[in-house]
């Protein structure tokens, strides 16, 4: 094999360790990652405020209301009871039910309104729990998935590595070196493919000589546009 396809193979190899490292490295920040649940979480979380300060709005009506109405007995006991006999205090009184009632009538109508406030806080939450549980098994089911496809990946990078060192066996140190070198400049692309006499990369056409240095593959060509090395496949 010639050392051209050897650092080809090299290449390639180093591609697919590159892809598969990358991907772990998203799969690393995504597991654990809740950031996707959020909007959610705080939907339902707003819901959940809402319903309490409706639930304690509920409660001090009630006990406006309960006071109004011991309130409203009391006077109507004085009122007709016949304790009181003086004209003016029965005015004052009946002044006071008067007030009583309305105020009564007012509460009623506000727990009404908080009633059907209540009812659809209510039905908003229920409807955010569920939606919320939906995306949390959706985002375990990814955790675990991703999980799994880490594993994979893990093995497939040990793998790939032990071709590569295979390879890179097969390849002198200087060899190596020249192909790191490039591959560090020219955006992880050491070697070039030639195809009817055209570097790949680059798209020039090699000269003659150049093409038959590169064909015997006995040293490292490099195209003299884009510096890579030349691979007649
Ligand atoms: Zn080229």
């Amino acid at each position: 094999m010639t050392t051209a396809r050897l650092l080809f193979d090299l290449q390639e190899l180093d591609h697919r360790l590159s892809e598969a490292s990358s991907r772990v490295s998203v799969i690393d920040e995504s597991l654990g990652n809740r950031e996707a649940l959020k909007p959610r979480e705080e939907e339902v979380g707003a819901s959940r405020e809402g319903l309490r300060s409706l639930e304690r709005e509920q409660r001090n009506l009630e006990m406006t209301a309960e006071s109004a109405r011991e309130k409203t007995v009391a006077v109507e006991s004085k009122l007709y009871g016949g304790s009181v006999v003086n004209p003016r205090e029965i005015q004052d009184l009946d002044h006071e039910m008067t007030n009583l009632k309305k105020s009564l009538q007012k509460l009623d109508e506000r727990m009404l309104e908080l009633l059907m406030n209540l009812e659809q806080t209510q039905e908003e939450l229920q409807d955010g729990e569920a939606h919320l549980k939906q995306e949390e098994e959706a985002w375990s089911q990814n955790q675990e998935r991703m999980a799994q496809e880490k594993i994979q990946l893990q093995s497939e990078l040990e793998n790939l590595a032990d071709q590569r060192q295979g390879i890179a066996k097969g390849l002198g140190q200087q060899e190596l070196q020249l192909y790191e070198r490039i591959r560090g400049s020219k955006g992880g692309q050491a070697v070039a493919r030639v195809e009817r006499g055209l570097c790949r990369s680059c798209g020039v056409t090699l000269p003659t000589h150049q093409l038959q240095r590169a064909r015997a593959g006995r040293e490292s060509v490099l195209c003299d546009s884009c510096g890579r090395i030349l691979y007649v496949g």
